[in-house]
């Protein structure tokens, strides 16, 4: 994506869930951009449940892989192309687990709904943004959403699968300041280069306090249980520890440090166009990402008195608020006792991830949204994600689908 082309995939699945016996529809937003929707009805004694997916994938360069990135290769124990874990093999654990509820001949509680959506990659304007301007049931009346957002990785030999309930918000700020031109030769006092240059110290002097919010103290909070850490019960006494406990032993792990601070990170550096001349502007480009509490009006207010300098004009090119879905809930609690019940020593813990998914189009409406993809996977594996080489293992897969189906199964009988 671009460009997308989701009708293949769409109606790939729709073929295979109605040998099935399950209705499905194809939703298209544009021509080629299909959405795929299949359901179970349940009897109606709790609201719906959604398994949610895109389709779509990112680019890749076949020059640099080991196998085709979009056959599907069969190879070592894994499953190699592009999406394998972004996110068509957690689409296909979905898949699966709708597949195996029907034959089970149960009929659950709630209604389950299977979203297969397009356009995630590049925001959602043709997948999950359009369905939900669309008139489709029960859409926008579920009760639980399953996402990709979280996965899972081995702490002292134990599966820790991560809960991703929330995602930061951004701003994205442009920065800019004039100078007089002229001659090089002849410089003035106000060269933009270097009043920027004050500036960009500033920043990069700058430290943001540790913030807590809900999901970093459930994430905090329970991986001080696992450390066998005593946490005071009062909540101003327990975040005092809480930071204590995170500064020291997260102090160099960037995925965990992104949960704890609001961020600023200059990128885009731009002045000057010859060698002997004064440049008339410097702009600088920043990447804010803020944690849930923050909003980006207030952080805004913020930068501006960071930057302290009336000269300097700020225009917002892109602002996104931080969506949090609640962790204590039912779905979280069932979560965690399947973990628990694969492997005795497994549990599942809170995540607040920097990137956003289509779970913020859900969160915006006050839907819990999980990313929940039951997958054990290192650190390497995760970086072929939108890399190269991207794949997933069969075990994975299989020991996913397993996983899901139980924490559906139970989610959807009293
Ligand atoms: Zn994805």
């Amino acid at each position: 994506n671009p460009p997308g082309n989701e009708i293949l995939t769409a109606n790939f699945i729709k073929i295979m869930l109605e040998r099935e016996g399950i209705p499905a529809v194809i939703y298209e937003s544009v021509s080629g951009r299909g959405n795929l929707i299949a359901r179970i009805a349940g009897n109606g004694t709790r609201k719906p449940l959604m398994m949610l997916s895109h389709m779509d994938v990112v680019a890749a360069n076949p020059n640099q892989w080991r196998f085709d990135p979009f056959a599907g290769i069969v190879a070592e124990d894994y499953i190699w192309g592009r999406g394998a874990l972004d996110m068509k093999g957690m689409l296909a654990m979905e898949l699966m687990t709708l597949i195996l509820y029907k034959r089970s001949g149960q009929v659950p509680d709630r209604e389950l709904i299977l979203v297969a959506a397009a356009d995630e990659e590049v925001g959602g304007i043709y997948g999950i943004h359009w369905l939900m301007e669309q008139d489709i049931p029960s859409l926008t009346a579920v009760e639980y959403i399953i996402n990709e957002g979280g996965t899972g990785f081995l702490q002292n030999q134990m599966p820790v699968y991560t809960c991703q309930n929330a995602e930061k918000g951004l701003l994205w700020v442009k920065l800019s300041l004039s100078g007089t031109p002229g001659h090089a030769s002849m410089p003035a006092k106000d060269n933009a280069i270097v009043q920027m240059n004050r500036i960009i110290s500033r920043i990069g002097r700058h430290r943001e306090p540790l913030t807590l919010c809900e999901t970093s103290r459930g994430f905090l909070s329970q991986m001080a249980v696992q450390h066998g850490v005593k946490l005071p019960t009062r909540p101003a006494n327990l975040d005092y520890s809480l930071k204590m406990f995170a500064s020291r032993h997260f102090n160099k792990e960037r995925s965990i440090q992104g949960m704890l601070y609001n961020t600023i990170s200059p990128t885009i550096l731009q002045a000057g166009m010859k060698t002997n001349v004064l440049p008339e502007q410097c702009e600088l480009t920043l990447d804010c990402r803020l944690v849930p509490g923050e909003t980006p009006e207030h952080f805004l207010e913020q930068l501006r008195n960071l930057i302290n300098d009336s000269k300097v004009t700020m225009e917002v090119i892109q602002s996104a608020a931080p969506t949090e879905s609640p962790v204590d809930t039912e779905l979280f609690r069932t979560m965690r006792q399947i973990a628990h019940q694969e492997n005795s020593g497994g549990d599942v813990v809170p995540y607040l991830s920097t990137l956003a998914t289509d779970s913020r189009y859900f969160r915006q409406k006050g839907i819990t949204s999980y990313g929940f993809i039951p997958i054990l996977i290192s650190e390497a594996e995760l970086q072929k994600m939108h890399g190269i080489d991207e794949r997933i293992s069969l075990a994975n897969l299989e020991t996913g689908t397993r996983i899901l189906y139980q924490v559906i199964e139970r989610i959807s009988h009293n």
